[in-house]
């Protein structure tokens, strides 16, 4: 089958420079990046390479500006209007940051229009509602004291994001950052620099002090690595793979010990038990495994299913799978797109090998599709083993894994027989197996009868090597504040 796709450029791309200071200026070394529609496999334009020099300049640009105190010490509602600012911005320019998106990540223009916008638009939004509202506590502590914290911020902070959301991960991270009053320096991934390049151009349009954003596009082992180590940055924000998430840790334990929050991979269990809505449970772990290319962090990549139910259950799946739509991200009925990149279609594919080298009976997909872009077949493997590969390690991509089980308690050991720990689904009409799915399978974020239903208040994060700390919610905005303790003798 043959993807019929279009070279042709639907939007004007303009940003594409560093962001430092509020100005756009080309890199130190003058180098530049290819930035590559997943769709078509061409060139969509250059942007330019941040590395150590750029980020040391960022880096200064957003010490000058913490220090200046114009953002930190501004009134916090004014602070808030900024942030509401920019979202009515995003909003009114949803349209084109969603073809941007799409052009740039390759999701379907459905998806980045109907939930990675929308979802960007709400978080801006959550957090500048609690610009005003980052209070501390009075301490009754003994003898004749008045005792009270105050929460801070940090100060600069560094942020790295990767190339599955690109504009929601930037939301996630920028937002809660800016509300608590401290300056940044981001890194886009080089696979998905655009949306949060445009972004940039939004934020000096609403009037942000120059130097409280800093953007520099740049690879991880020369851009992203320099932000780990360097002495001046007082936190490193990361989302990203686990191995990635290890040298991040290494590199701030080898610098000044800064802040670090790590949002990492995962392997999810989905566990579906035979007296769920069956039509639901089938829906629902096709959408938890297939959303985005398979390509999130949260996929529910073991999908477990009761022997009772596991053919009936298979053989909808492969029906279910065979039906979805793989196409042109920007034709309005596609269900799926490209993968990002040849590296991650290339990888994807090698599992797939794997599987069935191991044992696993493939039952649909298992190919590429067409001699242009990045596409994959919806990939479903039934009588898949704990030990496989595919049941072990994060594929990101869409490859379907379906193992059975017998009863709760066993189930519940293999849930947690993993390194990860960021979700894990459950579908029962049974509230004590859901509740004991919710209080013994160790994970951040613990779905029942529904997958991948975030908000901007509701915390995300990991258990184990899943990460550490928390996004989004008020979780998420104690990591971007400093607590200090002020006692006065009375
Ligand atoms: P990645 O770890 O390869 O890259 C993530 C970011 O880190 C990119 O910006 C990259 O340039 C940078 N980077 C790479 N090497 C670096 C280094 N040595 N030092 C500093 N920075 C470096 O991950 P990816 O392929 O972009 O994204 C996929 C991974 O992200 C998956 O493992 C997925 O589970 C994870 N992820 C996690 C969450 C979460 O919230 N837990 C969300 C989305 C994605």
């Amino acid at each position: 089958m043959a993807i019929t796709t279009t070279s042709k450029l639907p939007i004007q791309i303009n940003a594409t420079q560093l962001l430092i200071n509020n100005e756009w200026v080309d890199s130190t070394s003058g180098g530049t990046f290819a930035t590559i529609n997943p769709a078509t496999g061409e060139v969509i334009c250059q942007v330019a390479e941040a590395d150590a020099a750029d980020v040391e300049r960022a880096v200064k640009a957003a010490r000058t500006a913490f220090n200046r105190g114009e953002w930190s010490t501004m009134l916090p509602s004014e602070r808030g209007k900024l942030l509401y600012k920019l979202a009515d911005l995003i909003e009114a320019h949803a349209d084109e940051l969603a073809q941007l998106e799409t052009l740039d990540n390759g999701k379907p223009l459905k998806d980045s229009s109907q939930i990675d916008l929308p979802l960007t638009i709400a978080c801006y939004r959550y957090y500048a509602g609690w610009a005003d509202k980052i209070q501390g506590k009075t301490i009754p502590i003994d003898g004749s004291f008045f005792s009270y914290t105050r929460h801070e911020p940090i100060g600069v902070i560094g942020q790295i994001i990767p190339w599955n959301f690109p504009i929601l991960l930037q939301a996630w991270k920028l937002a809660p950052a800016l509300a608590a009053g401290n300056t940044v320096v981001l890194k886009p991934s080089t696979h998905t620099p655009l949306t949060a390049l445009r972004v940039g151009e939004l934020i000096v349009e609403a009037g942000f002090p120059p130097g409280v954003v800093n953007l520099v596009p740049g690879y991880g082992s020369t851009a992203g690595i320099a932000i780990a180590r360097h002495g001046d940055i007082d936190k490193v924000a990361f989302t990203g793979s686990t191995e990635v998430g290890h040298l991040i840790m290494e590199a701030t334990t080898q610098s000044n010990l800064k802040r670090v929050t790590l949002e990492l991979g995962g392997k999810s269990p989905n566990i579906i038990f035979a007296d769920a809505d069956m039509n639901a449970a089938i829906e629902g772990a096709h959408f938890a495994l297939f959303f985005n290319q398979g390509q999130c962090c949260t996929a529910g990549s073991r999908l477990f299913v009761e022997e009772k139910c596991y053919d009936e259950f298979v053989a909808k799946s492969v029906e279910r799978a065979r039906r979805r739509i793989v196409g042109n991200p920007f034709d309005p009925k596609t269900e799926q797109g490209p993968q990002v990149s040849q590296a991650q279609l290339d990888k994807v594919m090698r599992y797939i090998e794997s599987g069935m080298r191991e044992g696993a009976t493939l039952l649909c997909g298992g190919h590429t599709i067409g001699a242009r872009g990045f596409f994959i077949q919806p990939t479903v493997f039934a009588n898949v083993q704990d030990q496989m590969k595919i049941a072990q390690e994060e594929i990101f991509g869409p490859v379907m894994s379906i193992l059975k089980f017998k009863d709760l308690d066993e189930v519940i050991k293999r849930a947690n027989a993993t390194m990860y720990g960021l979700a894990a689904g459950v579908w029962t009409r049974d509230i004590s197996k859901a509740m004991a799915i919710a209080n013994n399978v160790r994970a951040g974020t613990i779905w029942v009868n529904c997958y991948d239903a975030l908000a901007p208040a509701a915390p995300f994060g990991g258990f184990k090597q899943s990460g550490i700390g928390r996004e989004l919610g008020e979780y998420g905005l104690k990591e971007y504040t400093e607590v200090k303790t002020v006692t006065i003798k009375l």
